[in-house]
């Protein structure tokens, strides 16, 4: 088969990037049309991954090819190989690096082909000394400007204001926190039963790192406890027109934060054990507030909901769902609530085609929801295989194009579709 050598160099790019660079030696000992492809494509050797490279010779063969840079946070790496990296910056644009890296750079001038950038190490420089939380706010110029796609593990959200430009579409933080000191302490901290407890995050803090980003598409934030400072310093809407997916895992308070953003155009939203704090604000009043005018996503079809909802919320949760004329997936956990009795009459999200649910609900309910929805619901994923007859299960495959049991052994067994 005869296809083009662009489309060979961009088969091989991927390669490299999940094999590393010694995956091109063979192919150019396969024929001569792709060692002519390899040698004529430097960008190949621009992918570098410290620790599975051979940093010096790769960048002679790069030349001046885009540099994509992965220094993981485990690679020990001698100061002289760390300067000629360093010294690369500006063919940058892909760089998952320790934030000590960017202390050396010094300016976002000297990353202006960068479009992804993912940030890691926020602690300790290269002697192992803590990094202040201030340590770009003195010197730290101007943000890359072209970045796309920004990612920090463990950062201070109050260091991260200077890297933030208005051309970032898509934002993950991990572990984020707002605290000025502490952070290394903060950082080792672990509860009773050893899981890290989540890092405190001001609400005013995170308004203020979203507000930056007006063309942000998607938002990714796991593990933090947002905490409400004075109510007049956080602005009551922040609108992200082009936000189409939010991913929460263990956030704490979040309902202070969902209440002031206004997402129409959100498709995906996915919350993981993302409650309320001990306050008063909890999603009830999101879906409150994002049932008013201009507030509703009306393209929203994908809908996760684990360990979210208290049983107060649901009547706003039924009220929100009423006006999602596109849900077409709903996943479903909610210790002691269940979920069948709100749809069970096949009027409520009839655009409905996928139900994942975990909890153990009424089989007959489920059998009459599916009834109801006259063959509309395609995919099924529920605990029922101890709580059916035969007649009850022939009757629900003739309903549900796909049937799954969620249930604990049929999991565990892969026995689960039907
Ligand atoms: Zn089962």
């Amino acid at each position: 088969m005869d296809l083009p050598a662009e489309v060979y160099a961009r088969v091989f790019e991927i390669g490299v990037w999940k094999w590393g660079i010694g995956f091109l030696a063979p192919l150019r000992l396969t024929c001569r049309q792709w060692n002519d492809i390899v040698l004529s494509t430097p960008r190949l050797y621009g992918i570098i991954n410290v620790g599975r490279g051979y940093i010096r010779k790769q960048l002679d063969l790069a030349k001046s090819a885009p540099i994509s840079l992965t220094v993981p946070s485990s690679s020990s790496i001698a100061e002289s190989t760390e300067n000629i990296l360093l010294s690369t910056a500006r063919n940058w644009i892909y760089a998952d690096i320790p934030v000590r890296f960017l202390i050396t750079i010094g300016s976002g001038n000297a990353l202006g082909g960068l479009q992804s950038l993912h940030l890691h190490s926020w602690f300790l420089d290269s002697k192992g000394k803590e990094i202040p939380s201030d340590v770009f706010d003195n010197f730290w110029e101007t943000a890359p400007k072209n970045l796309q796609y920004f990612s920090a593990m463990n950062a201070q959200c109050r260091s991260l204001r200077p890297l933030l430009t208005s051309s970032i579409i898509d934002l993950e933080l991990h572990r984020p926190t707002g605290r000025d000191s502490d952070s290394l302490a903060q950082y080792h901290h672990y509860n009773y039963w050893g899981r890290a407890l989540r890092p405190r995050l001001p609400l005013d803090l995170m308004c203020d790192v979203v507000r930056r980003l007006p063309r942000l598409q998607r938002l990714v934030l796991a593990h933090a406890e947002l905490t409400r400072v004075l109510e007049s310093s956080a602005p009551a809407r922040i609108l992200l027109e082009r936000l189409e997916e939010l991913d929460l895992t263990d956030i704490g308070g979040i309902a202070h934060l969902l209440s002031r953003l206004q997402v129409p155009a959100l498709r995906t939203l996915n919350a993981n054990q993302t409650s309320s704090d001990s306050s008063n604000v909890t999603w009830k009043v999101v879906f409150m507030q994002w049932s008013q005018e201009g507030w509703i996503p009306l393209e929203l079809h994908t809908l996760e909901m684990a360990a979210c909802l208290e049983a107060a919320d649901m009547p706003y949760f039924e009220a929100w769902i009423e006006r999602l004329p596109e849900l077409l997936r709903l996943y479903w956990d909610a210790e002691d609530i269940d979920i069948i009795p709100m749809l069970k009459d096949g009027k409520l999200a009839s655009s409905l085609r996928e139900l994942n649910t975990v909890g153990y609900e009424d089989f007959d309910d489920v059998l009459e929801m599916a009834r109801n929805r006259k063959g509309t619901l395609r995919v099924l994923s529920i605990p029922y295989c101890g709580e059916c007859n035969e007649a009850g299960k022939a009757e629900m495959l003739s309903l549900v194009d796909e049937v799954k049991c969620a249930c604990l052994t049929c999991q565990m067994t892969g026995m689960s579709t039907v």
